[in-house]
């Protein structure tokens, strides 16, 4: 293929994707995938300006409107954003204005993940809410954007006023509308962003209500008593209007991108979806100096975070099973490349998942990464299919010991019961040994089923018995005599453990690493905590009435009570060692909130300080809050403390009380 052909084949691709993109909301392909096909696209668009046509979607905005609503022609335009994935690329963008205009101020703001909207006021009242629609001519949705509540119906400024911005579902709102659509039988929306759209465009107001939208306003076309962009956001926000409180200026392109490096980290917990930040020059004037093309203003750019979402086959579906015998199904897949990571295999969850996605061997698939998360099958495109692919069955047997599984009443996963199994054993051992229970270095997942094929561990208590078997152990492939020393003296030492390390080591379940130290800190010994009643276990803050049965349960089996006593007897330490410092510190017995960005410390850091220094940290702020220890881009939490009147700490006040 020649490159004019390649021309028209995209053409043809893009005006598809971009149809199923915005007039259905229902895309097909990743947005990476697209933002790569547009880039070629421009590229060869860009050498071969004979082939220019004007209906290409390089140069439009958006996509024609289908929809039964009335259509608006916009005063002034609504354009796109040009975009950039790489810093070099944002340098490069910022370099071409500096060289002309000097120094530039920017302002930086978060790429909202929703849908382009206009809002026109007149005489101080709400009046139209309009689509972005191909950028001239959008959709009146007035009667659906009047059901989110955040948007003011009357505002002190009484000539026309017209403010743009992004109407966004929030994750909180997406997981519903989805789970409800699951339960319905219906297609799940795929992002939030089309989720929002969707939303947007029902005839019936209601359902939009329904839906929990929300909207942040960036952009005033008209420089409303201000010269700026950033004065005329400041000038929305006292009208009324939520302007996102992290949107800021910045002298030059380098302190932009600090700032995008600090988002990068938080955007997972960010309540709603932002796909990139967006960069403005700040100046009205100038803006207008630099100007527009016909899609995009050439004074505003939108850094794209790397792809989270991308397209890839399912090989197989094979099942692993946990230490609490619980099989979960997984994908193998195609490696690809996702949000910087290659991956080739992501997690399918349950039986209900696979069946309620209709996720088939052989399918192509959306496979998303985000931040920590494992990665997961999103959906499967069933366009793509040709015939070949099958449907998962899911197994009956333990695919490690042939055990018949069980799916309990209330549970979606499966579970292996046999407590022999040799998967179970290898992942019980493998926690037992865990940095944050018995930490015991050299004792990974690997190094135990090693020992566990031959012969040297069947049980927490074998760990233990270890250091009688060290010529079986140094003739195993890859053990030497430094090793295994080693080996032995972490063995040695975790005997002198706290007892809450012991007791998330067991595995018992629910009961991880905090519910362990809330559970050794109230009984002290393990045989209190062993011999405790269920009514005993329920009354402990914190631990309730499941989680007291699953111990129960596990102290019911004789053959837990024996490797207790197994262990005991080895000279494992069976107590509660108490190292807070909480009866001189100012946090002993006080609860604490933490909110924002901390420089010193990181969020799991600042919680285990506090806690050592015998404070309870809480997720949430009320008036029994005694402290609020506050970091950058600090937001409702800070708020409401001060609402409260509850004491608030910056990052040095909190040190200085250290
Ligand atoms: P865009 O989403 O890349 O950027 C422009 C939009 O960003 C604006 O219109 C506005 O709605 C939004 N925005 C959010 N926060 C903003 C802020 N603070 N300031 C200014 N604008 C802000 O552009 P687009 O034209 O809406 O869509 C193009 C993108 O849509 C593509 O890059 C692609 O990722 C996606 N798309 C995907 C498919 C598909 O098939 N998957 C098809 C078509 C388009």
């Amino acid at each position: 293929m020649n490159e004019s052909e390649r021309i028209l084949e995209l053409r043809k691709l893009l005006k598809q994707y971009a149809y199923e993109y915005y007039t259905l909301d229902m895309p097909t392909i990743p947005d990476s995938e697209y933002d790569i096909l547009f880039r070629e696209l421009e590229e060869l668009e860009k050498k071969h300006p004979e082939l220019d046509d004007p209906n290409s979607v390089t140069k439009r905005v958006g996509f024609e409107i289908l929809s039964e609503f009335k259509k608006i022609t916009h005063e002034r335009p609504m354009l796109s954003l040009g975009d950039v994935f790489s810093y070099d690329e944002l340098r490069e963008w910022s370099k071409k204005i500096t060289d002309v205009y000097g120094e530039v101020e920017y302002c930086a703001e978060y790429k909202i993940d929703g849908l382009a909207m206009s809002l026109i006021y007149e005489d101080g009242l709400f009046k139209q809410a309009v689509t972005r629609g191909d950028g001239i001519t959008g959709e009146d949705v007035t009667s659906n954007v009047r059901t989110i509540q955040s948007i003011p119906m009357a505002i002190p400024y009484k000539q026309r006023y017209d403010i743009r911005g992004e109407v966004y579902m929030p994750k909180a709102s997406f997981n519903r509308v989805n789970r409800e659509r699951r339960a319905n039988g219906e297609e799940e929306f795929a992002n939030p962003r089309n989720a929002a759209a969707g939303s947007i465009r029902q005839l019936d107001s209601r359902i939009c209500a329904s839906r929990g939208l929300d909207g942040f306003w960036y952009h005033v076309p008209d420089d409303v008593n201000s010269d700026t962009h950033y004065g005329s956001l400041q000038y929305a926000r006292k009208l009324g209007f939520v302007v996102n409180e992290t949107t800021s200026l910045y002298k030059n392109i380098e302190d932009v991108i600090s700032f995008i490096d600090e988002t990068v980290k938080i955007r997972h917990d960010l309540p709603y979806e932002i796909d990139g930040m967006v960069v403005k020059v700040n100046s009205y004037d100038l803006q207008r100096k630099i100007g527009f093309t016909s899609r995009i203003p050439k004074w505003a750019i939108a850094y794209k975070f790397p792809a989270e979402e991308v397209r890839t086959k399912v090989e197989d579906i094979f099942i692993t099973v946990g230490r609490t015998g619980k099989c979960t199904p997984n994908a193998k897949l195609t490696p690809v490349k996702v949000a910087g990571t290659t991956v080739g295999f992501a997690t399918l969850h349950n039986e209900d998942n696979i069946r309620d996605k209709d996720i088939r061997i052989g399918d192509t698939v959306i496979v998303r990464k985000a931040g920590d998360i494992i990665p997961e099958v999103v959906r499967s495109i069933k366009e793509n299919r040709d015939g070949s692919q099958v449907s998962f069955v899911f197994p009956d047997r333990c695919p490690v010991c042939g055990g018949k599984l069980y799916r309990f009443e209330d549970e979606a996963a499966h579970y292996c019961v046999n407590s022999e199994c040799k998967a179970r054993l290898v992942y019980s051992i493998a926690h037992f040994t865990e940095r944050n229970a018995m930490n015991i270095d050299g004792l990974g997942e690997k190094r135990v089923e090693a020992f566990l094929n031959n012969g040297l561990l069947t049980s927490f208590e074998d760990i233990y018995k270890l250091h009688n078997r060290r010529d079986d152990i140094l003739e195993m492939e890859k053990f030497g005599s430094k090793s295994y020393d080693n080996l032995i003296e972490a063995i040695e030492n975790s005997k002198a453990n706290s007892l809450e390390r012991l007791i998330n080591g067991l595995g018992i379940r629910q009961v991880g690493e905090k519910a362990a130290k809330i559970l050794a800190a109230h009984f002290k010994d393990m045989d209190s905590f062993m011999n405790a009643s269920l009514e005993e276990l329920s009354e402990i803050k914190d631990i309730g009435p499941i989680t007291a049965e699953y111990i129960r349960d596990f102290f019911n089996e004789p053959s837990n009570m024996e490797m207790i006593s197994q262990l005991k007897m080895l000279g494992v330490n069976m107590n509660y060692i108490d190292t807070t410092v909480s009866s001189d510190s100012v946090f002993a017995g006080k609860t604490v909130v933490l909110t924002g960005t901390l420089e010193r410390y990181s969020r799991s850091d600042a919680t285990k300080l506090l806690e050592d220094l015998g404070a309870h940290v809480a997720s949430s702020v009320s008036k029994k809050t005694d402290f609020v220890i506050y970091g950058t881009e600090a937001g409702s939490k800070l708020d409401k403390a001060n609402e409260l009147g509850v004491t608030t700490l910056s990052e040095d006040e909190f040190e200085s009380m250290l």
